[in-house]
């Protein structure tokens, strides 16, 4: 007498597996790639409405008008747009 493996349970097991693990890296990709909402250059422009004039955008910390872009790596593709001055980072965008 043979024993009949039911090979379909290792199929569900390997599936289930695989979804779990897919939602867990898509969930850890979207939390490092996403901007925290108090981040946004809209937040900026609301908090500091008076610093935020078209294209010319100054620093809340030292008023500074020179305004950098720099990438912040480690796979997060945002780019950190900050104060030349003083360094503080004045809102995130994202990468194209
Ligand atoms: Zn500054």
């Amino acid at each position: 007498m043979t024993v009949n493996p039911n090979y379909f349970s290792y199929f569900v097991a390997f599936a289930v597996t695989g979804t779990v693990v897919a939602i867990l890296l898509w969930w850890e990709h979207r939390v490092r790639t996403s901007i925290p909402k108090d981040r946004t250059f809209e937040a900026y422009k609301a908090r500091h409405p008076g610093l935020v004039n078209g294209s010319k955008i100054r620093c809340a910390e030292c008023n500074g008008a020179v305004v950098a872009v720099e990438r912040m790596m480690g796979n997060t593709y945002r780019r950190r747009h900050y104060c030349k001055a003083c360094g503080t980072t004045l809102y995130e965008t994202k990468e194209n």
